[in-house]
């Protein structure tokens, strides 16, 4: 099995509410600078399979592994948290920010610290001033980047849906994620927003993060995934190059022929 170094790897996974299997023997791989695609009917288990990889939902089965060269990390017992210092981001559905603070400040949330410094801001403990201003200026950077610095300093309950994402977005941007996890990024945005999330994913995947892209609307795929993994019923009914996969008898029948 030889892939590149920072690729994700999920296999066999499988968990179940219940009496239902939501994500039933799943394999599926992220390499670095690869935009996979994942589409399926409501509950196929699309954002089952999300939580499982990000880790908001411990798996019942199968295994989590981001590669590293010659070895690798296990992560299909780590936290969320542990997997988001491994450089895998997640963006939900409805954007998760704190709505008294300002954009900047929700987007400086994203900047990692590294070393001494980073145990003081863990403990709460005042770090330098010079630190602070590296973190807002890495901050308004990002949101720059997402065309939103005039809107910096607007708490982030003012921002439209579309600008809320984007500050999302630019908190991804600060983290420095090698691994996106995208819950269909384009739902209820306006059509310029929606470009603009578009451009930035295709951005990061050309820099090299590897994205892995829930989306119903197949156009969005077409235009960003290099890869198709249809999902029913918590399995892979289909996955290989876009336009193979949607032309896949299967898929036709159960999913697209609806
Ligand atoms: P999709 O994102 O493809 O629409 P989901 O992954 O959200 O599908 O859901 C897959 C199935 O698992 C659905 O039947 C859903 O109701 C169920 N499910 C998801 N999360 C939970 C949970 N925390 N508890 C119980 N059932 C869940
Ligand atoms: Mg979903």
């Amino acid at each position: 099995e030889r892939r590149p170094a920072g690729t994700l790897v999920g296999r066999g996974l499988s968990v179940s509410f219940g009496p239902l299997t939501a994500v039933d023997g799943v394999d599926i791989e992220i390499g670095p600078g690869e935009c996979v695609g994942v589409i399926g009917p409501n509950g196929a288990g699309k954002s089952t399979l999300l939580n499982l990889l990000s880790g908001a939902v411990p798996a019942d089965r199968g295994s989590v592994r981001l590669l590293r060269g010659s070895t690798e990390v296990r992560l299909d017992r780590a936290a969320a948290r542990v997997r988001a210092r491994h450089g895998i981001a997640r963006l939900f559905q409805t954007a998760r920010l704190v709505p008294d603070w300002s954009a900047r400040e929700n987007v400086e949330l994203g900047v990692r610290t590294a070393g001494p410094a980073a145990w003081l801001e863990a403990l709460g403990l005042p770090t330098s001033k010079r630190r602070a201003a590296r973190r807002a200026r890495a901050a308004e950077e990002a949101l720059a980047r997402v065309g939103l610095v005039e809107r910096a300093g607007f708490r982030s309950a003012e921002l439209s849906l579309g600008q809320q994402r984007l500050v999302e977005l630019a908190r991804i941007l600060v983290a420095d994620a090698r691994i996106l996890l995208l819950d269909e990024p384009f739902a209820g945005l306006s059509r310029s927003a929606r470009e603009v999330v578009a451009g930035l994913v295709a951005q990061l995947r050309d820099e090299g993060v590897g994205i892995l892209l829930v989306e119903h609307d197949l156009s969005q795929i077409r235009k960003l995934a290099d890869r198709l993994v249809v999902m029913d019923h918590g399995r892979v009914l289909a996955a290989g190059p876009v336009e193979e996969t949607l032309a896949d008898p299967e898929v036709v029948k159960r999913y697209i022929g609806d």
